[in-house]
C-alpha cells in the first residue's frame, strides 16, 4: 500500500485530493496553500485586484477594500452628492437670470409709461 500523502499544516489525508508541495517536499492541501497565500501575499481587493495585507484592507459597505479603492468609493460617493447639487442649482441660474431680465423690463416700462 502507498503511503499516505498528508498535509503537513492540518493533516488532511491529500492522496486523492488536489495537493502541493512546497520546497522541503511536505505536501499541502489545497485549502491551506490558499491560506497560506492569503497570509503571505495578503488578501485580494475586490475593486482593484490588487493584494493587500489583511490590517491594510478597510470595512467599506459590508466589503473589505484597500484604502486606496475606500478613498476612491467614499470620493466618488461624496462627488455623486455634490453632482447632484451642482446638477440642481444650475437650473437656478437660467431662472433667476430670466426673472431679471422681466424684472427689469417690467421696471422699464412702469419707468417710461409714468415719464415719459
Ligand atoms: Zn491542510
Ligand atoms: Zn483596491
Amino acid at each position: 500500500m502507498a503511503t499516505r500523502k498528508k498535509c503537513c499544516i492540518c493533516g488532511t489525508d491529500v492522496t486523492d485530493l488536489p495537493r502541493f508541495r512546497d520546497d522541503q517536499g511536505n505536501y499541502w492541501c489545497a485549502e491551506c496553500t490558499a491560506q497560506d497565500k492569503r497570509a503571505r501575499k495578503g488578501v485580494t481587493c475586490p475593486a482593484c485586484g490588487r493584494k493587500f495585507m489583511p490590517q491594510e484592507m478597510v470595512r467599506s459597505g459590508g466589503k473589505y477594500l484597500c484604502q486606496a479603492c475606500d478613498l476612491v468609493q467614499s470620493s466618488a460617493a461624496n462627488a455623486g452628492e455634490a453632482r447632484t447639487i451642482t446638477a440642481r442649482n444650475p437650473r437656478l441660474v437660467p431662472l433667476l437670470s430670466v426673472f431679471l431680465v422681466l424684472l427689469l423690463v417690467f421696471v422699464y416700462v412702469i419707468y417710461s409709461t409714468y415719464y415719459s
